[in-house]
């Protein structure tokens, strides 16, 4: 068998080859074309089976001999098998990708107004999963259309929205074409971005307790179709929802916050010994860039320009995946690092009894009442962690407890 793999302009960030190893066992290769090789490429047939991404979807349906009647009716291809003759057959996966990620989400769409934001390949796709499913109706939401982003008041009855633009993407997390505010009588979202995990818009979704749920189960979901494809045998939903599973969890950062001097530093250190995982303490990084220790940056920036530093720092790690991060004690006292280290992390609440915290190279642990900090603090710790974990005994248990948590919070 010759390999599969993924055909697409620009590839780095690619989930594919993972999932792949995880769904099949054949060889899964990325191949980054510029325009002009696309067609060679495909007619040279080195591949069994192929998957294909943006910009190349819809550039490669008269380059197929033929198209399944799903690939057909949605206008574009994402999947590429090369038969025994040397045809190319092509399919759309991401229908049934789709259609798993609604499933799984539990949001009904069955009579209800929906709302896509956006018209590109993967919009076609998902409105023909949506009028299989029974959606009352499908509104489009286009730069270009009739309905745009001026005209959203005509439609702030939407009941379900779906984000199907690139906006709030790695690396430009952050954005959104939405603000949910608009839409008083939303029931759910999806947003078909699985990277960041949590983009702006669900994570204003999670802030209103509106259900929804990121591409992540998407991609899974459509990669298992092809796969399918390409070993000519079904993958099981067993073996798919542990793909999920462990995509998920490799692709989060593990987040520590807590007061200074309560050992996120050791314990991250620990977590990241165990795992492989790549381990950053900002406060190290913060003194790295701006060439003294935090005391001195203090004396010469104030509180105000170190948490400017830090806020930067945390804008960029943030949305990074895999890392542990150990965060600085006061970076709750600033709401938009909420955001930053939520998009794409699970946040542990690391806590030590105040009379046990660290005080040495802490300007305000040492300036201040630690009492009346932790009560100013505490409710933020709490606000942005996901869970609590008592920094009591040898860091390498603590550290085993908190990676203990962390997988449980993925399902493992
Ligand atoms: P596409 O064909 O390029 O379409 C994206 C559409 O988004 C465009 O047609 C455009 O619609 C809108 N858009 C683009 N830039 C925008 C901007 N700056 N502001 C507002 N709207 C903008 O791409 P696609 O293949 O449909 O993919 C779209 C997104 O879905 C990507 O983020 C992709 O990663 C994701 N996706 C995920 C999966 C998955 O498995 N989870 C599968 C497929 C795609 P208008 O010009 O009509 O406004």
């Amino acid at each position: 068998m010759k390999p599969c793999g993924l055909v697409g302009r620009s590839l780095s960030h690619s989930y594919s080859p993972a999932l792949h190893a995880l769904l099949g066992a054949y060889e899964y290769r990325l191949f980054e074309l510029v325009p002009q090789a696309l067609s060679s490429f495909l007619q040279a047939g080195e591949f069994s089976g192929l998957n294909v991404t943006i910009p190349y979807k819809e550039a490669v349906l008269p380059l197929c001999h033929e198209l399944s009647p799903r690939a057909a009716q949605i206008g574009s291809v994402n999947t590429i098998l090369r038969r025994a003759d040397g045809s190319l057959w092509g399919d759309n996966t991401d229908a049934e990708g789709f259609d798993w990620m609604l499933k799984r989400s539990g949001i009904a769409v069955s009579g209800r107004k929906v709302l896509v934001l956006g018209d590109g390949g993967a919009a076609r796709a998902v409105r023909h999963v949506l009028a299989e499913r029974g959606a009352e109706s499908i509104i489009t939401i286009s730069r270009r259309g009739e309905d745009h982003y001026g005209t959203l008041h005509r439609h702030r009855d939407a009941e379900v929205i779906i984000n199907t633009t690139p906006l709030g993407m790695y690396p430009n997390t952050g954005a959104s074409a939405v603000a949910l505010s608009q839409f008083p009588a939303c029931r759910g979202v999806l947003d078909l971005i699985y990277n960041p995990a949590r983009t702006r818009l669900m994570l204003e979704a999670q802030a209103r307790e509106i259900p929804c749920a990121g591409g992540l189960s998407m991609l899974v979901g459509q990669a298992r179709a092809a796969a399918a494809l390409f070993s000519g045998a079904p993958v099981s939903d067993q073996r798919a929802e542990d793909a999920l599973r462990h995509m998920a969890r490799q692709s989060e950062n593990l987040v520590l916050v807590g007061m200074p001097g309560c050992g996120k530093s050791r314990v991250g250190w620990a977590i990241a010994a165990a795992t492989g995982r790549e381990f950053v303490d900002t406060d190290h990084r913060i003194e790295e860039a701006a060439g003294c220790d935090i005391t001195t940056l203090f004396r010469q920036e104030g509180e105000r320009g170190f948490r400017l530093r830090e806020q930067k720092l945390l804008a960029q790690l943030g949305r990074e995946s895999g890392l542990v991060l150990a965060t600085g004690g006061g970076c709750v006292m600033v709401e938009e690092n909420e955001a930053s280290l939520r998009q794409n992390a699970r946040v542990v609440f690391l806590q030590r009894p105040l009379g046990q915290l660290a005080r040495e190279g802490r300007p305000l642990s040492q300036a201040g009442d630690l009492e009346w900090m932790f009560a100013q603090r505490e409710p933020l710790y709490r606000r942005f962690s996901d869970f609590t974990v008592e920094n009591q005994g040898e860091p390498e248990a603590v550290a085993a407890r908190i990676w203990e948590g962390f997988c449980e919070a993925f399902g493992d």
